[in-house]
């Protein structure tokens, strides 16, 4: 018998290869039933939440698959340096010194660009020493791998033109040996072997983590995987925190920095670990492989003792890939390692993260290796301007390459990579249908099949059946009915986690 409904969603749309149904109904965390308004109105109570969804689609929960939920909260209570705010150095030293007369302590920017698009070169403390110099400052470049701090702020964390370059870090110099103030993969270092505290207090970031989860409910999205490559046990106390208390009403998977795969362990947390009633699951190892500072590192017999040593602690991996080299190497380092000792079945994949540059023979290696490809289409939309500009125009359209990923059947999902970009899925799914940026520039290469394929790549559903989670968004305008152009306008009237209403944009009610 099906129990009464807790939430009944009437005169909705559904996906596709779903018939003529209008109506759901929802108990117990799960969709129960599925059918036309009058059965479904049937299984209400007083007691349930009826919801008319006034011709508006019912999807499954958009998952995000790649993000960085504290970095992304982080960034609200930062100085915007991103070239469309500001758009020369002047600009960001103005801004930043604004910001400086209304804070104590550190000051952050993040989102400077050096792309001929963005301010055509890195900053450099001389730039930031005319911000202040008696109080540190640090600007981040967009990408996270780079940042530039001011005279002070080296001090403080006590670089000198002595101080050697950390493992997988570069102190970039002058011509004298003189450090110029840009610091390149040196995020741990600064965060773990500083010891600055240089964040916002723990109120200021619950606040942020809580603005950042309604943005993302409004997007339609249900559950996010964090991919920080520092990822350890304290990131898994506050994700348990704050999932627990409703800061973050969505579900999280949190990968697990390959450094702290022991602290994990030893708190006795393996793969697959849940808590809050699987609204927070312990996800991949996550391995960073950088080829920004010129050398792939680790290199690749390093790599391959990385993934072989993840699998035997019952993990499988995740690799930051974004250059050619760095795809091709994590995809023989997965493809040749031992299988994932555990008794997960095939629910354990290794994924490639990013896979950036992908042409069809790296693309045929990835295929080969078994990994899932997490491709960030969204890139093309928001940065498509800047790829034309910069990236070799035979390489353009094997740029995250989500058409032909596809086409050869390797599994695929999609992830923002918030912070670098707005957190927006609907931008995604719009750049892997056209290969466009927001400003209507032709990208090239294979294009998603349909825009209900791109949903099927960003929810992990190909419909909503009886028994699954409740994990669902009610959205307009119809994402299967408009152009590609108009997708990223897409938002939810009411998202619904593990069977609870979470957000509410409009008023549905009979
Ligand atoms: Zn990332």
């Amino acid at each position: 018998m099906t129990p009464s409904a807790e939430i009944v969603l009437l005169n909705g749309k559904f996906p596709v290869g779903m018939g003529n149904r209008t109506a759901l109904a929802v108990a117990g965390g799960q969709v129960v039933a599925i059918g036309d308004d009058r059965e479904i109105r049937r299984l209400a109570t007083l007691k349930s939440t009826v919801l008319n969804c006034g011709g508006r689609t019912v999807i499954p929960g958009i998952v995000d698959a790649h993000c960085h939920l504290l970095a992304t909260a982080a960034i609200g209570l930062r100085v915007d340096c991103r070239p469309a705010v500001t758009r020369d150095v002047a600009a960001i030293v103005r801004a930043l010194r604004n910001s400086a007369a209304s804070k104590d302590g550190w000051i952050r920017g993040h989102g400077y660009d050096d792309s001929p698009l963005g301010l055509g070169r890195h900053l450099n403390r001389h730039d930031l020493d005319r911000v202040a110099t008696d109080r540190p400052v640090r600007v981040d470049h967009r990408s996270g791998h780079a940042c530039a701090l001011n005279s002070h702020a080296l001090a403080t964390v006590g670089i000198d033109r002595l101080t050697p370059d950390p493992p997988g870090g570069v102190i970039a110099r002058d011509d004298y040996g003189e450090p110029t103030g840009l610091l390149l993969e040196m995020d741990d270092w600064l965060r773990d072997r500083a010891r600055v505290s240089e964040d916002p207090s723990p109120g200021q970031m619950r606040q942020a983590v809580r603005d950042l989860g309604n943005r993302l409910l409004a997007y339609g999205i249900t559950a996010v995987t964090d991919a920080g490559p520092s990822n350890g046990l304290e990131r898994w106390r506050y994700f348990e925190e704050t999932t627990a208390d409703g800061t973050l009403p969505l579900r999280v998977t949190m990968m697990v920095g390959f450094d702290r795969l022991e602290e994990i362990q030893a708190a006795g947390l393996g793969y697959g670990a849940t808590a809050n009633g699987g609204a927070l699951v312990l996800g991949n190892a996550k391995i960073m492989l950088t080829a920004s500072t010129g050398q792939l590192r680790p290199d690749p017999a390093q790599l391959a003792e990385m993934v072989v040593y993840a699998h035997e602690l019952g993990f499988p991996v995740a690799i930051h890939s974004v250059e050619r080299d760095a795809v091709v190497a994590a995809a023989l380092a997965i493809g040749d390692a031992p299988p994932v000792k555990a008794g997960y079945g095939s629910r354990v994949r290794d994924r490639i993260e990013h896979c950036a540059e992908c042409p069809p023979d790296v693309l045929e290696l990835v295929a080969q290796s078994g990994a899932m490809a997490v491709p960030n289409p969204g890139f093309l939309h928001y940065d498509g301007e800047r790829y034309l500009s910069t990236v070799a125009t035979d390489l353009l359209p094997h740029l995250y390459p989500v058409g032909a990923l596809v086409a050869r059947r390797i599994p695929t999902a999609l992830g923002s990579d918030a912070p670098v970009i707005e957190p927006n899925p609907w931008a995604s799914m719009a750049a892997a249908l056209s290969r466009q940026s927001a400003g209507g520039a032709d990208i090239g290469g294979m294009k998603a099949p349909s825009a209900a394929e791109a949903l099927v790549l960003h929810s992990g559903q190909r419909r909503i059946t009886p028994g699954m989670p409740a994990d669902l968004a009610v959205v307009q305008p119809d994402p299967l009915m408009i152009s590609s152009a108009d997708l990223p306008n897409v938002r939810s009237a009411a998202t619904i986690v593990a069977g609870r209403l979470v957000w509410r944009d409009v008023p549905l009610s009979q």
